[in-house]
């Protein structure tokens, strides 16, 4: 039984995320470009490791590379879902948000004959609506809240959060596999500009990959079959010296022992009834 789990996530974004930003102009749009040059080097690096991931694409990058779609299906890899054009699921109605559930969907079906059973917020922020429709669709995992940082739990209907309380809405079936802005490439390494945000990035992708290290080691001694998931994207993490401190990163981590996992493998597991991500028990006196 291994004593630690590690889920590499690609939100493989390429144009549907300057389609969200609206930015559509030759640079933005050629920044979503080169995310497609990316996924082949991923693709790679993975293969020579031998290790699995999760891509979350959506609906409108399936349509734009469905090659890649089907390559990424073809080693092996989970493919999930992670919005059509990556709307905001949290500033639509239910009715919008059911449709461009069903679109990403078909989109992922049509390009790469995939059943995902997984959901990935583009945003990372859910509507009140959205546990219910992931429900409905018979999913079995969301990953996109931020409630634990070791252990998956289920995600709840109903929550009452004002300003004297909050009080817990009823657990669904649906997993959560939580993720964090600390363990996501973008905010520590891009650049981003628009007139009413900067995003500075351009950080250490070596003190990136340390904090995340750090982060698994305290995972390792404190959790029983903890989860650390870490979200790269191909348009950010594509580039050579990244590229290479990634390879370091994983041939380090490698050495711990963890089990690289899918998503959808941990989520089985979760749904399955294994404890994951427990405080280990406090040695006898
Ligand atoms: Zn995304």
């Amino acid at each position: 039984m291994p004593h630690g789990y590690v889920c590499l996530t690609f939100d493989f974004d390429a144009l549907s995320v300057w389609v969200d930003r609206g930015q559509l102009s030759a640079t933005p749009r050629s920044r979503g470009e080169f995310g497609a040059v990316a996924v082949p080097r991923l693709l790679d690096l993975l293969s020579r490791r031998g290790l699995p991931a999760t891509w979350f694409v959506p609906g409108h990058t399936a349509r734009t590379y469905p090659d890649l779609c089907r390559r990424i299906r073809d080693l092996g890899h989970e493919i999930a879902l992670h919005g059509y054009a990556h709307e905001n699921v949290a500033a639509l109605d239910e009715d919008a948000e059911r449709a461009v559930l069903d679109r990403s969907v078909e989109a992922l079906r049509e390009a790469a004959g995939v059943e995902p059973v997984g959901f990935r917020a583009p945003a990372w922020d859910l509507s009140e609506n959205t546990v219910a429709l992931l429900n409905e669709r018979g999913l079995r995992y969301d990953s996109s809240l931020m409630g634990h940082d070791y252990a998956p739990y289920r995600c709840r209907i109903g929550d009452r959060v004002d300003a004297e309380s909050a009080r817990w809405g009823e657990e669904t079936p649906l997993v959560e596999v939580p993720v964090s802005w600390t363990l996501d490439d973008l905010p520590h390494l891009e650049f981003l500009s628009s007139p009413t945000r900067t995003l500075p990035g351009l950080g250490d992708a070596e003190r990136m990959f340390g904090d995340w290290e750090l982060d698994l080691r305290y995972m390792l001694r404190e959790t029983e079959q903890g989860v650390l998931t870490v979200t790269c994207h191909p348009q950010v993490i594509g580039r050579g010296h990244r590229l290479l401190r990634l390879e370091e990163w994983l041939d380090r981590i490698t050495a711990y022992g963890v089990e690289f996992a899918t998503v959808g493998t941990v989520a089985g597991l979760a749904a399955g009834g294994a404890q994951l991500g427990r405080p280990k028990a406090a040695p006898a006196e």
